[in-house]
């Protein structure tokens, strides 16, 4: 598998994205591969030799100079197919970031290296605890202008903030971090009409405040700086690489759970590659992510979503969703078409549920998928429908469709948590009025 992104100015992406896609015609490549105005971002799985040349190729084109990727193995292609196309932005975000000067100079993060990462990670922690940071902070690893105000103990914030969907954050983050209050990061405003600029977390800190921002790969960090430098910010500095690079380089050091991946894998467990290549290749013999009857050369058939996962059973940093117990990663996606929703449960809530994400959904009108308690998510319903009840929708459409639900779901959580208050409260009222301060040992 290779991934990379590169931030650059392609003048016409149109005319880029076909030389693009007539390289990759004839080679056995599959993935995601977006072009816009600021660059290229693609993850991609194929044969060792096609997924380097690609990777070669592009970074030999104008422009693309300097272009670094990553690569993993994995047994099988992680993607159903090949989409390479144009798009007017790289990353999809509420206001669009086409105004933004995206990957200029001056309106990129500053990029920490995993280590230094692993330390800011540790001095947020303590500066929120409100300890000193004398014990188990290397002070000399952070940056200059974070290490000089806590040097001074004028620190008395250090904002973390997890760029993802919150059903990313779920499956596992960085200690320190907190669940992205926008469910979507796509519904993170940029518009700077708008009067809630910035994420939750970071309204009425003042522009001097240090933000951590990492993602996965580290282009959703790189395309939102722009935005808050923007804004003013001024101490603005993300995790270079993503957390890809992270694990490679430290591990699971301050995760806490998985890693949620955009691929047939689902979720990857919080360590180096090279450690979950072993767990694939000795624990999933004869399963679909096994290497058996693997011609070297040549990748297997395919391992995406509607498949299984070669992992299962790793660990979630959140509790499953339904009972509260322990969940299980990989998530999956609810059997309602409707809903659709990615979400963590035990395995006794999946089967129970028949695969929903809650009552609502296993009583849901229409078009539910058959049960998959296997991790790895449905495919589209299509793959399921029977004849006549195919649906035909664009991407937009369906976002919009699944938007809708998950509003109408929220509400019905809503009015059924203040029930349960109403419920709780009354019993707690009724308990005071017969017991008159019992409760005593
Ligand atoms: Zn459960
Ligand atoms: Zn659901």
């Amino acid at each position: 598998m290779v991934n990379f992104y590169h931030l650059c100015r392609v003048a016409d992406p149109e005319a880029e994205t076909a030389a693009h896609r007539e390289f990759c015609r004839g080679r056995d490549i599959r993935g995601r591969i977006y072009l816009s105005w600021q660059g290229i971002n693609a993850q991609l799985s194929g044969t060792r030799e096609d997924a380097h040349a690609y990777a070669e190729w592009v970074a030999g084109r104008p422009g693309f100079g300097g272009l670094a990727w990553r690569t993993e193995r994995v047994p099988a292609h992680m993607f159903p197919r090949l989409t390479l196309k144009f798009r007017e932005s790289l990353i999809s975000m509420a206001g669009g970031t086409k105004h933004l000067p995206v990957g200029e100079e001056g309106y990129l993060p500053e990029h920490l290296e995993p280590g230094q990462w692993r330390e800011m990670i540790r001095a947020a922690r303590a500066v929120r605890a409100g300890a000193g940071l004398g014990d188990g902070v290397d002070l000399g690893a952070l940056p200059a202008p974070v290490a000089e105000r806590a040097g001074k103990s004028a620190l008395d914030e250090i904002v973390v903030l997890d760029l993802r969907n919150d059903y990313e954050w779920d499956v596992g983050h960085f200690e320190g971090a907190d669940r992205p209050r926008e469910s979507r990061f796509s519904e993170t405003p940029t518009e700077s009409t708008d009067d809630l600029q910035v994420p939750a977390y970071m309204e009425g800190k003042d522009k001097d405040t240090p933000v951590m921002m990492y993602c996965t790969g580290g282009i959703r960090c790189d395309v939102y700086a722009a935005h808050l430098r923007t804004m003013g910010y001024r101490n603005v500095y993300a995790l270079g690489g993503g957390v890809h690079r992270y694990f490679e380089e430290v591990g699971g050091d301050e995760w806490d759970g998985s890693l949620y991946v955009f691929d047939g894998r689902v979720a990857v467990p919080a360590e180096r590659p090279e450690e979950s290549e072993r767990r694939w290749r000795e624990g999933r013999e004869g399963e679909v992510g096994s290497l058996e009857g693997h011609v070297p050369g040549r990748v297997n058939s395919c391992l995406a979503h509607g498949q299984t996962s070669p992992f299962r059973g790793l660990r979630a940093a959140a509790g499953c969703r339904v009972c509260g117990g322990e969940a299980e990663a990989p998530p999956i996606n609810c059997a309602n078409i409707d809903c659709n929703r990615i979400f963590l449960a035990c395995p006794g809530c999946k089967q129970r549920l028949l695969g929903c994400c809650g009552r609502e959904c296993v009583e849901a009108p229409r078009l539910r998928r058959p049960v998959q308690d296997a991790p790895g998510n449905y495919a589209k319903w299509n793959k399921y429908a029977p004849e006549g009840e195919r649906i035909n929708e664009s991407r937009i459409g369906r976002r919009r469709r699944e938007r809708r639900a998950r509003k109408s779901r929220e509400a019905a959580e809503a009015k059924r948590e203040q029930r349960e208050a109403r419920k709780e409260m009354a019993a707690a009222a009724m308990r005071d009025s017969a017991g008159g301060g019992g409760g005593g040992a």
